[in-house]
């Protein structure tokens, strides 16, 4: 689903000029579950703005759906962006004075206001899956934080989209919580959406099927696993991701 061959990203002039991503290659394939790890500055959130064409590169390319992402105009990307890739952020952002239905269904209502009704039932179906059905008329500001994460994973899966990318999407929640989000992440994968997560924390990188490791912006390893299909990472799946890295 989306190819980059040799990306490069720089910051600064002159002196001061560097590659946060120094040649990045990867492939990522339909359905697919990938996490990317790497030290803090090691390019990982730019790597992600730049596979999902949010941020332009300075060198090589980032192909999505076949399509050469520096090719297409201003409005192509954004239409993409909005049909086929999800969104979901260490803090997701929400407007205060909605309650958590109003959230989740303004990006589509936006979109596409004549079938309001369809995309209350999406949102209600998707609240259902992620288990906060009954709180969706409560003010966003009286949720949990796994419960906001539940709200920003619904409203990233309005679209239906090929791919989610996550950048820390636990990374605010305790364990627990962030065992459960990432049980809702296997479970989207499941159903074949294509789900690439960054995150700092092993047991996350644990559910997906490849981790790749990032070092001063390149790709420095790469681990594969089989296809986790549990309900929560054990011991064993802890012992087979550690004794691989
Ligand atoms: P973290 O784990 O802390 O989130 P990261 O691996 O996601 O780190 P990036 O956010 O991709 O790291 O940043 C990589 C490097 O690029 C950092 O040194 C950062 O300071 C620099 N950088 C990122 N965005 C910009 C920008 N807009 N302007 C200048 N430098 C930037
Ligand atoms: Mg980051």
């Amino acid at each position: 689903i989306i190819i980059s061959e040799n990306i490069v990203k720089s910051f600064g002039e002159g002196d001061e000029k560097r590659n946060v991503l120094d040649g990045v290659s990867v492939e990522i394939n339909e359905g697919e579950f990938v996490a990317v790890m790497g030290p803090s500055g090691s390019g990982k959130s730019t790597l992600m703005f730049a596979l999902s064409g949010m941020d332009g590169v300075d060198g090589g390319k980032v192909v999505f759906d076949g399509r050469d992402l520096s090719e297409l105009k201003e409005n192509e990307l954004s239409d993409i962006r909005r049909r086929t890739m999800g969104f979901v952020f260490q803090q997701p952002t929400m407007l205060k004075n909605l309650n958590i239905l109003d959230n989740i269904i303004l990006p589509s209502m936006r979109d596409n206001r004549k079938n309001a009704a369809k995309i209350i039932e999406k949102a209600r179906t998707l609240m259902k899956k992620t288990d906060i059905a009954e709180l969706e008329k409560r003010d966003i500001t009286q949720v949990s934080g796994g419960q906001l994460q539940r709200v920003g994973i619904c409203r990233a899966l309005m679209s239906n989209p090929k791919i989610v990318f996550g950048d820390e999407p636990t990374g605010a929640l305790n364990s627990k919580s962030a065992q459960e989000i990432m049980s809702i992440f296997s479970e989207i994968n499941g159903e074949g959406t294509a789900v690439m997560l960054v995150t700092h924390d092993a047991k996350v990188a644990a559910w997906t099927e490849r981790i790749m490791f990032m070092r001063d912006g390149k790709i420095v390893s790469e681990m594969r696993l089989p296809k986790f299909s549990g309900t929560n990472i054990d011991d064993s799946r802890m012992k087979e991701v550690t004794e691989k890295m």
